[in-house]
């Protein structure tokens, strides 16, 4: 049955208990008859004007449950933790950013993880680098290992690592790229083909550089996993996160999951996701030119002993960078001579630039991992990954560039 919400361009799929196989594949195959690129596919899918008003932008569906003419007969939703249209707006939109088949909403970047690890078995494994977001981590170390799931984590990027680590068990390879916060980039290509050889599937945490500026399952990854509370929503007021597929068939454990362990993003929460990605290609343009004139401008000050961007020649993989990353992103990190002592004040005299967890918002952050986001990891694990107490980390936002310079000189002097 046809949803009159929607017109027949992007007709809803019936959606039963949880989407089937076929009904994304439909999803998907209106997607490709558009054939359209990231900055319009942002704006345009999952937002057909409303045929019963006009409204340009789509309703937000504020309803739990859906009036059915008789038992069982709906117009596709019957509840909505199963499935909510403003949702199911969203996840199209996700999709179609990612070059997905399908993709699932959660209401957080750690519901989405969460997620992807729950469609593992205990007595498997996942082999994932060590320098992975913090919460990532304890996810994994704390609530999946008590229930039998295996992480094994490599220090070493280099894919022959990865595949060294990988056994029968293995069912998952785990990456983010470029890393948290030592802005390490790996080559997904490589380790896509290592993980394929091996029969296991890649999942990448795609949440630094966003399908702005790579696209993962285009370059073998099988699954894509985002906080979109960062720059898909890019406005630091929603928390969000999502996996998109490359295959429509893997999205069913995950929506099978997040229907009968009831993690759904409320309506409100999707509406502002799903705004904040119609502006995604030219923030990550403005957050990408922020961050590289930042970079240059730090690179050699007396007080720093480091300066992290994966665009500068001397980052260790700027080769990798160059052919994966069409920009170097928005994160900008840096290690202090002074150590703890400096980088506080640091962070204490920053003025435009607000101290504050988190990432990806247009408003210009700085962040002292080893306190703050990467606090969950153990000092002796954290110190040998590098992320020391002079390290201090900048979501560069996408204010006036000389006043960000300014701000950070004031604060350095
Ligand atoms: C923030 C973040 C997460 C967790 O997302 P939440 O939305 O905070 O749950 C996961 N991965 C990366 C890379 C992040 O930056």
């Amino acid at each position: 049955m046809h949803n009159p919400y929607y017109p027949a361009r992007f007709a809803v799929p019936q959606l039963s208990r949880y989407p089937s196989a076929k009904d994304i594949n439909t999803v998907r195959t209106q997607f490709k008859e558009l054939d359209m690129r990231l900055a319009t596919t942002a704006i345009h899918v999952g937002q057909d004007p409303d045929p019963v008003t006009g409204a340009t932008v789509p309703p937000i569906h504020v309803t739990s449950t859906y009036t059915q003419e008789s038992p069982g007969v709906h117009k596709g939703y019957e509840y909505s933790r199963t499935a909510n249209p403003t949702r199911v707006a969203l996840e199209k939109c996700l999709a179609a950013i990612e070059g997905g088949a399908a993709a699932t909403a959660f209401p957080s970047g750690l519901a989405a993880t969460t997620a992807m690890l729950a469609t593992l078995r205990p007595g498997d494994s996942v082999v994932s680098y060590g320098d992975v977001y913090g919460g990532t981590y304890r996810l994994m170390e704390t609530v999946f290992r008590p229930w039998g799931l295996d992480a094994r984590f490599t220090d070493d990027p280099d894919p022959k690592a990865f595949d060294a680590l990988i056994d029968k068990t293995t069912k998952l390879i785990w990456l983010e790229t470029p890393t948290n916060p030592l802005l390490r980039v790996l080559d997904i290509k490589a380790i896509a083909d290592v993980a394929h050889a091996r029969g296991v599937r890649l999942a990448v945490d795609n949440t630094f550089a966003t399908p702005a500026l790579q696209q993962p399952l285009t370059l073998g990854a099988d699954y894509v996993v985002h906080s979109s509370t960062k720059y898909l929503g890019g406005h630091s007021d929603v928390i969000g996160g999502a996996v998109i597929c490359k295959q429509a068939e893997w999205a069913q454990p995950i929506a099978y999951y997040l229907n009968a362990a009831g993690s759904c993003p409320g309506p409100f929460d999707a509406y502002l996701t799903h705004r904040g990605i119609k502006t995604l290609k030219v923030r990550m343009d403005a957050h990408c030119q922020n961050a590289a004139a930042i970079a240059e401008h730090l690179m050699g000050h007396g007080a720093l002993s480091k300066v992290i961007y994966p665009k500068l020649m001397n980052h260790p993989d700027h080769a990798i960078a160059s052919r994966q990353m069409s920009g170097g992103g928005g994160i900008v990190t840096m290690e202090f001579k002074n150590g703890f002592a400096a980088a506080k004040s640091f962070c204490e005299r920053v003025k435009v630039f607000s101290l504050a967890e988190s990432l990806g918002g247009v408003e210009s952050l700085v962040n002292h991992p080893a306190i703050m986001t990467h606090a969950s990891i153990p000092k002796e694990i954290r110190e040998a990954r590098g992320v020391t107490d002079g390290l201090v980390r900048l979501s560069v936002g996408i204010e006036d560039t000389q006043d960000l310079i300014e701000d950070l000189e004031q604060a350095l002097g």
